[in-house]
């Protein structure tokens, strides 16, 4: 099955304790379809500025990604995002957040996207994710992304959209601070009681750790000796994670745990190199072999 994703096409200017990239090819939407596109076809629906370069347009047409929804707009100005991160490369810290035609999107989906089954609301605007959601006929399984820009800035916005999704990937610090609560199972709880089912925290180096129901699982991150670049790590993580479930369409708990390592293979590849590097020419075996390792990694014996 497709997945339908809105979410931010931007230009990223990143430093690193390893380096720089001026507007790089970045964006929740990027970053996750291309993941995604590994385990099935992805539809994005967004908006750039006539200043995105044809380039960026090209390689997301060399994956399986359909760009119907990416709306261009003449004389307008692409989002950009300006972040760095010190040694503790589990913190994103915010420069600059411009939103350009962000600012006056209003997205009408094409016909062609209002089958769609599976649906992943990357960060962006809650009101976007919401007025998205209300063009898809009958979505069954909804999942979404958010970050402390809209937790701060559209909270009552955020907790409607809150109301329609299943499953809520955010970082742990998100997690806090969206329920208000420093103790991480206790804000779990108060955000299944949200609406979403289903709350995976991605904690970067530590792995991610998922609520579903009554069960709890934990994850941990692949052990790489060279990690450049955090940026997009956690929506190429929800790319391998949705990917993987619109693949086989069923998310019974087992199924959610494999795709919560899915998301990890894929995440872990994601920080081995700037921009889309790390995910932009894999193949399957490559990720197989990963997972693989990943089993490895934590499997033991029981006593
Ligand atoms: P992450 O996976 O959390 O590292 O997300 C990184 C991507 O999020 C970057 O490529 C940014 O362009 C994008 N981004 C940063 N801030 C925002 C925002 N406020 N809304 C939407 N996308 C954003």
């Amino acid at each position: 099955m497709s997945i339908l994703v809105v979410g931010s096409v931007a230009l990223d200017t990143v430093k690193t304790p390893f380096g720089r990239v001026e507007e790089a090819l970045g964006g929740s939407a990027t970053y996750f379809s291309t993941s995604a596109s590994y385990f099935t076809d992805v539809q994005v629906v967004a908006v750039v500025g006539q200043d995105f370069p044809e380039r960026h347009v090209n390689f997301l047409k060399t994956r399986r990604v359909d760009l119907k929804g990416l709306e261009r707009v003449p004389g307008g100005r692409t989002f950009r995002w300006e972040g760095f991160y010190d040694y503790d490369l589990n913190k994103a810290h915010t420069l600059k957040t411009e939103l350009g035609v962000f600012e006056t999107f209003h997205p009408e989906i094409p016909q062609e996207y209002r089958d769609a089954q599976v649906v992943f609301l990357a960060n962006i605007d809650p009101v976007l994710q919401k007025n998205i959601l209300a063009q898809v006929k009958a979505p069954r399984l909804v999942a979404a992304d958010t970050m402390n820009f809209w937790i701060a800035s559209k909270r009552a916005e955020l907790l409607e959209t809150l109301k329609l999704v299943d499953i809520l990937t955010i970082n742990d610090a998100e997690t806090r601070e969206l329920a208000g609560e420093p103790n991480l199972v206790k804000a779990a709880r108060k955000i299944i009681g949200m609406g979403p089912k289903t709350l995976i925290i991605k904690r970067g180096e530590y792995g991610v750790l998922m609520f579903n129901g009554g069960s709890t699982f934990s994850a941990p991150a692949y052990p790489l000796e060279s990690v450049f670049d955090p940026t997009g790590a956690g929506d190429t993580f929800a790319g391998g994670f949705m990917g993987y479930i619109a693949s086989i369409m069923d998310w019974k708990d087992g199924n959610l745990r494999k795709a919560l390592v899915m998301g990890s293979v894929m995440a872990s590849f994601a920080v081995e190199d700037f921009s889309l590097g790390g995910i932009s020419a894999l193949d399957y075996p490559e990720i197989e072999k990963r997972f693989r390792e990943f089993k490895r990694l934590s499997h033991f014996e029981d006593i």
